[in-house]
C-alpha cells in the first residue's frame, strides 16, 4: 500500500493520452497514479472452435490491434514517467481487489455506455462508494453525453440523423481548446501481491502465429492514430470535398475513407480532437461540405448511433426492440456459413468477406452490400447472425454502431426502402470494371478475363480453363440466382411491412411491445 494520495485510472477504451480528462483527473492532486488495464477472458480467451482464429468474440486481428494499442500506451506513459499496468481476470473484480488494497482515494475512468461496461461499473462504482472513494467517470468517447440528447429530446432518442443533428446542436465543449497533452504523471505506487505484468505478446495470450498470408495493414495505437490522422487532415481539399457516398468502396490500395474507425473504436484517437481539428480546417478553407456526408458528418452518425443505441432497451436484437420491424428472417445456416466463409459465388461479395477476414476492414459501401445480400437483398438471413459475424471480425468492432448499421441495412430501423437492393454483379463493376479489387483478394479469379470477372459462371468452360478456375470446382457456383432471390426477399418484405403495420394501427406501442 502506497503512503499518500493515490488514484486509480483504469483504461478501458480511451487508450490514450490526448484528451483524456478521467487520466487529467486522476494526476490533479495525486502523489501516485496507478494505470490499469485488465485483461477480461471473456473477450481474449483463444476459442479453438472458431471458424478463424481468436476468441469467440473477438478476431485475432482486433486481438493483436488492443494489444499494440496497449504497448503504445505503455510507452507513452513511461514519457509521462509512469507505466501501464496489466492484470488478468473479471474486470470487476480484478478492480475491487486492486482499489482495496492500493488505499485508494480516487477512481476515475471513462463512461461507457455499452451494456457489458455498464453492468462492469455498477459493481465497481457500489464497491467505491461503500467504501469511501471518489469516483470521477467522464463522457469522452464520444462528441455528446448520449443522456443529455436524451433528456433534451423529451425522454427519447431522436430517431433520425436529422433530428439528432437538431437536438444536438455544437457540443459544448467546442467553444474552447481542448486540453491535448499532459507534461508528467505521478509516479506509480507500490502495488504489493497483485499480479502485474508487462503488455502480453498475442502468443503470449494462447494464440499461435496463424501463418496468415496476409495481415491487416493498419497497426493499433494512439501514436499512428494521431499519424493517420495527421495525414489524413494534410489534403485539406480532400477533406473539404469529402462526399461519403461518392468514395470507391474497391480502393484497398489507397482506402477512399480515413479508416480511422479502428483507432476511434478503441479510443487510441479522440472523437472530440478529431472533430475539433476538422473545425479548424473548416474555418480556413472557402467552402466544405456539410453532414450527412461530410467527414465531420460520419463523426455525427456516430454520435447519433451512441445515442440510438444508448436510449433504446434490446436494441441488439429484433425481439423486444421496439424500433425494430419484425421480419420472419430464416436461419438458414448453410447460406450464412457460404456467405462467412466467402463461397457465395458472387465474387465482388466474396472478395470483401475476404477482405473482412484479412484486414478486419472494409469500406462502409462495401460492408451495405454484404449486409444486404445477407438479409433483404438476397439470402433472407437474420440481421443477428451477420452483426455477430462482423463484431467478431472487425477491428473497429462497435456495439452500437455495428447493430445501428446492421438495422439500418437490414430495413428492420432507421431505413425503409426494401425495394432498393445492392445487385452483387453491377455494384461492383461500376467502380472497378477491371477487378482488381477482386483479383487481389480472391487470386483464384486473378486470370479470368474482366468480362467474367463478376460473374466467372458464365464464361465459356474453355475461357474457365485456361484461367485456371473452373466454377463449381475451383470457384463455387452461385448460392442463389440474384435475380429470383431478390424479388423473393422483397415480396417477403412486402408482407412482413403490411404485418407490421397492420400490427402498429391495433395495438398501442406498450401494447406492441409486449406482442414481440
Ligand atoms: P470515415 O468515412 O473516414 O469516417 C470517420 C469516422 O466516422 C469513422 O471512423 C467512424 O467512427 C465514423 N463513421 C463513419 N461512418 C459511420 C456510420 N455509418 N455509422 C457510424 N459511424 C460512422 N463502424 C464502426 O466503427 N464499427 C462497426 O462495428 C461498424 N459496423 C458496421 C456494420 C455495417 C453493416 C455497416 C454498413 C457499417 C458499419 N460501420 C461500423 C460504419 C462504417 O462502415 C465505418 O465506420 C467506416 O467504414 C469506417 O471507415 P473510416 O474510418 O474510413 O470512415
Amino acid at each position: 500500500m502506497a503512503l499518500g494520495s493515490c488514484s486509480l485510472m483504469w483504461f478501458r477504451k480511451g487508450l490514450r493520452i490526448h484528451d483524456n480528462p478521467a487520466l487529467e483527473y486522476a494526476a490533479k492532486s495525486s502523489d501516485f497514479v496507478y494505470p490499469v488495464f485488465v485483461i477480461d477472458p471473456h473477450y481474449m480467451k483463444p476459442d479453438p472452435n472458431a471458424f478463424s482464429p481468436g476468441s469467440s468474440l473477438a478476431g485475432l486481428n482486433r486481438i493483436r490491434f488492443l494489444i499494440e494499442s496497449l504497448v503504445d500506451l505503455d510507452s507513452n506513459l513511461k514519457k509521462l514517467g509512469s507505466r501501464l499496468l496489466v492484470l488478468k481476470g473479471e474486470p470487476g473484480e480484478i478492480l475491487i481487489r486492486c482499489l482495496e488494497q492500493w488505499n485508494v482515494k480516487k477512481l476515475c475512468f471513462e463512461y461507457d455506455t455499452e451494456p457489458y461496461y455498464q453492468a462492469i461499473d455498477v459493481r465497481v462504482k457500489d464497491y467505491a462508494c461503500s467504501a469511501g472513494i471518489e469516483v470521477f467517470s467522464p463522457v469522452s468517447h464520444t462528441l455528446f453525453n448520449p443522456a443529455d440528447i436524451i433528456q433534451k429530446n423529451g425522454g427519447k432518442p431522436p430517431l433520425s440523423y436529422q433530428s439528432f443533428l437538431k437536438v444536438a446542436g455544437q457540443p459544448s465543449w467546442a467553444s474552447s481548446p481542448l486540453s491535448t497533452s499532459l507534461s508528467s504523471l505521478p509516479p506509480v505506487g507500490a502495488y504489493g501481491n497483485c499480479e502485474i505484468s508487462e503488455v502480453p505478446s498475442v502468443k503470449e495470450l494462447g494464440y499461435e502465429d496463424n501463418g496468415q498470408d496476409e495481415l491487416t495493414p493498419f497497426r493499433g495505437g494512439e501514436s499512428e492514430a494521431l499519424k493517420r490522422l495527421r495525414d489524413s487532415l494534410s489534403d485539406g481539399e480532400w477533406v473539404a470535398n469529402f462526399e461519403k457516398p461518392k468514395g470507391d468502396p474497391s480502393a484497398f490500395l489507397k482506402p477512399a475513407t480515413t479508416v480511422l474507425s479502428p483507432y476511434l473504436k478503441f479510443g487510441c484517437l479522440s472523437s472530440r480532437y478529431f472533430y475539433q481539428c476538422l473545425q479548424d480546417l473548416y474555418k480556413n478553407v472557402k467552402k466544405h461540405t456539410s453532414p450527412p456526408v461530410s467527414l465531420a458528418g460520419q463523426l455525427l452518425w456516430r454520435d447519433f448511433f451512441y445515442t440510438m443505441a444508448f436510449g433504446t432497451p434490446n436494441f441488439d436484437q429484433m425481439k423486444g426492440n421496439r424500433i425494430c420491424k419484425q421480419i420472419p428472417w430464416n436461419s438458414n445456416e448453410e447460406l450464412l456459413a457460404a456467405w462467412r466463409e466467402a463461397r457465395t459465388g458472387y465474387p465482388w461479395i466474396d472478395a470483401i468477406m475476404v477482405q473482412l477476414q484479412k484486414w478486419g476492414w472494409m469500406h462502409h459501401l462495401a460492408r451495405h452490400c454484404v449486409a444486404c445480400f445477407l438479409t433483404r437483398g438476397d439470402l433472407f438471413v437474420h440481421w443477428e447472425k451477420g452483426r455477430d459475424v462482423f463484431g467478431r471480425l472487425l477491428i473497429d468492432s462497435d456495439w452500437a454502431i455495428n447493430n445501428g448499421n446492421w438495422l439500418w441495412l437490414s430495413c428492420s430501423s432507421f431505413f425503409y426502402q426494401y425495394n432498393r437492393i445492392y445487385s452483387p454483379i453491377s455494384f461492383g463493376k461500376k467502380y472497378d470494371p477491371n477487378g482488381k479489387f477482386v483479383r487481389h483478394f480472391l487470386p483464384i479469379l486473378k486470370d479470368m478475363p474482366k468480362e467474367y470477372i463478376y460473374e466467372p459462371w458464365t464464361a465459356p468452360l474453355n475461357i474457365q480453363a485456361k484461367a485456371k478456375c473452373i466454377v463449381g470446382k475451383d470457384y463455387p457456383r452461385p448460392v442463389v440466382l440474384h435475380d429470383s432471390a431478390s424479388k423473393e426477399c422483397k415480396r417477403r418484405l412486402a408482407e412482413a411491412y403490411a404485418l407490421n403495420k397492420e400490427l402498429n394501427g391495433l395495438v398501442s406501442e406498450e401494447d406492441l411491445h409486449s406482442l414481440r
